[in-house]
């Protein structure tokens, strides 16, 4: 089925509650006829700056605005942002995403930075994007004359939960960001975070928000919560697996054209758990140590996996 046909936000509701045996059913064959079935992307996340950001998302700890003990922000060199990228390398990720904790990306030699050390990074042969916030059009032309080969600017979560999560963005503004990305020709990623206590009709909601689009969206990295301590959501109740993966197998009906990424929370699921993903669809992992802030599955640990399965990563 083409991806106009779910556009429909009733559409995408009928598919997210179907029996679950029936959607996975349906995901691992719409998986298998959009994508070859053993490819999987694997990306790095390197975070120029962490910490000491001025939004309030109720998940993160890099804000400053709504933890006692705020974490000051921490800032990584050109040479130490080519160093990573050289270890990701080795280690077999394909590319590497540069992010940083700013609302709005700045007009200053930080940009500047990231810019040559995103040249460098294509001239070892790896894939580069980025995830910086708010973009201008001048800035996405020339991260993209740079080389950068997508932009991720994420939804979070649904339009009506979304006040419960940040007060310091809008949800428009993010639309707004996600469409210039897309209008400027760069690939544009975009996803969310699951187990923020949403309800499942916020789960659809956002589902909805990020299949309905005339560009359909390179990668959707899908979250589970980290829940850390001194944030907000540090007690919120985890979410049960077969519901993750119920969003995981609807995102891969609704969008068979995008990569579906599983991002934060892998480092809790069994190697039965993620095996079960990537046969509903993910084909895209964030590997490395460290998610920004909280623990990530290290390669090594994932390659062993992954040549078990077969998978063959890029
Ligand atoms: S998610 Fe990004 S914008 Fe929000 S507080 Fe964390 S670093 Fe800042």
């Amino acid at each position: 089925m083409k991806k106009s046909d779910f556009i429909e936000r009733s559409v995408i509701k009928e598919v997210y509650e179907k029996p679950l045996f029936s959607l996975i059913r349906e995901a691992t064959i719409v998986h298998k006829s959009s994508f070859p079935e053993k490819e999987l992307f694997v990306n790095t996340l390197i975070s120029y700056k962490t910490g000491g950001c001025g939004e309030d998302c109720a998940y993160c700890a890099q804000s400053s605005r709504n933890r006692k003990n705020p974490m000051k922000a921490v800032y990584l060199s050109a040479d130490d942002i080519i160093e990573e990228a050289g270890e990701a390398k080795k280690s077999g990720a394909g590319r590497v995403c540069i992010s940083a904790s700013w609302r709005r990306v700045p007009d200053n030699e930080e940009f500047e930075m990231i810019l040559a050390a995103g040249e460098r990074i294509r001239e070892m042969g790896l894939e580069v994007c980025a995830t910086l916030g708010t973009i201008s059009d001048l800035q996405l032309k020339r991260i993209q004359d740079a080389g950068f080969s997508a932009y991720n600017h994420n939804l979070d979560t649904s339009e009506k939960y979304y006040h419960e999560i940040i007060s310091t963005r809008t949800y428009a503004e993010r639309l707004d960001t996600i469409l210039r990305v897309q209008n400027s020709g760069m690939n544009c990623c975009s996803g969310g975070i699951i187990g923020m206590g949403e309800s499942h009709d916020d789960r659809i909601d956002m589902l909805h928000a990020l299949a309905d689009r005339e560009i359909p969206l390179f990668t959707v990295p899908l979250n589970v919560l980290v829940p850390i301590p001194g944030t907000p959501l540090e007690n919120v109740e985890p979410i049960g697996f077969w519901d993750l993966l119920r969003v995981i197998a609807t995102a891969r009906i609704i969008m068979p054209e995008s990569r579906i990424c599983l991002a934060a929370g892998r480092t809790d699921m069994t190697e039965e758990q993620q095996t079960l993903c990537f046969m509903v669809g993910v084909n895209a992992v964030f590997a490395g140590d460290k998610l920004l802030t909280t623990e990530n599955t290290d390669l090594t640990k994932d390659k062993k996996l992954f040549e078990k399965l077969d998978l063959k990563t890029s």
